[in-house]
């Protein structure tokens, strides 16, 4: 289904308005919480009215996806930012590093080397965030609590890279409550200060936990196919 710009925007400026609500009863302003547009499935027609909405962070969970609609979006609109927030393999890393502007899904040791290696060969340094599997769930991406500080250690210290952050999905039947405040916890005795956290059902409470980044598909675009 294609939303028409008028849908796209009030969404947006109905979103706009709860993170802020949002931030000032946690006692933080609507400055301190990034609006990411999931659009992921929707085609380039949509992305495009929300750009000209005047959103300007938006986020894929797939490289090929990305690589099929954004190149000539990102040529036309310069100043957007692309996040890839999907799982990355390691034969996507050197499409990922050029294409997106930071990666969420940083999950395991083999692929953070790989970032390392990639990004000194392109000359190119992104900011990534570290997926933890705070529910750990066997089936899901993310690291472990048990691993977390020594992989947090070897990505930003061994490694150099710019970790800015921790990214987490709760489970979907469990509150998310408990899962953003752990995350909360974590990034802050690991001296990390971002928290990509919060989706369409749940942004507010994970902005009164903490949240700097938002991530939030369906009630900016609509119900995806
Ligand atoms: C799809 C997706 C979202 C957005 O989900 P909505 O419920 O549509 O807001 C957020 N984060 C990740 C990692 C996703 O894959």
């Amino acid at each position: 289904m294609m939303m028409d710009q008028n849908s796209i925007q009030s969404a947006l400026n109905l979103i706009d308005k709860r993170i802020a609500t949002a931030a000032q009863a946690a006692g933080r302003t609507r400055d301190d919480v990034k609006l990411m547009a999931v659009s992921k499935k929707k085609p380039a027609a949509d992305i495009e009215q929300a750009i000209l909405a005047g959103q300007t962070l938006f986020g894929e969970n797939r490289v090929q996806e990305a690589q099929d609609k954004w190149p000539d979006l990102l040529q036309k609109y310069p100043d957007i930012k692309l996040h890839l927030i999907g799982p990355l393999q390691t034969n996507k890393v050197r499409q990922a590093v050029k294409l997106f502007h930071a990666i969420h899904s940083l999950d395991r040791p083999k692929l953070a080397h790989s970032l390392a290696r990639v990004m000194e060969e392109e000359g190119i340094s992104i900011p990534v965030y570290i997926q933890v599997n705070t529910g750990d769930e066997p089936q899901k991406a993310g690291v472990g609590l048990d691993d977390l500080p020594s992989f947090v250690s070897l990505a930003r210290d061994e490694l150099g890279l710019n970790v800015q952050g921790l990214m987490a999905i709760p489970p979907a039947h469990d509150h998310p409550g408990p899962h953003f405040a752990l995350l909360a916890r974590l990034a802050r005795d690991l001296g990390l200060s971002e928290l990509s956290m919060g989706m369409s059902g749940d942004y507010e409470q994970a902005i009164q936990l903490g949240s700097t980044l938002v991530r939030v598909g369906s009630s900016i675009f609509g119900a995806r196919d």
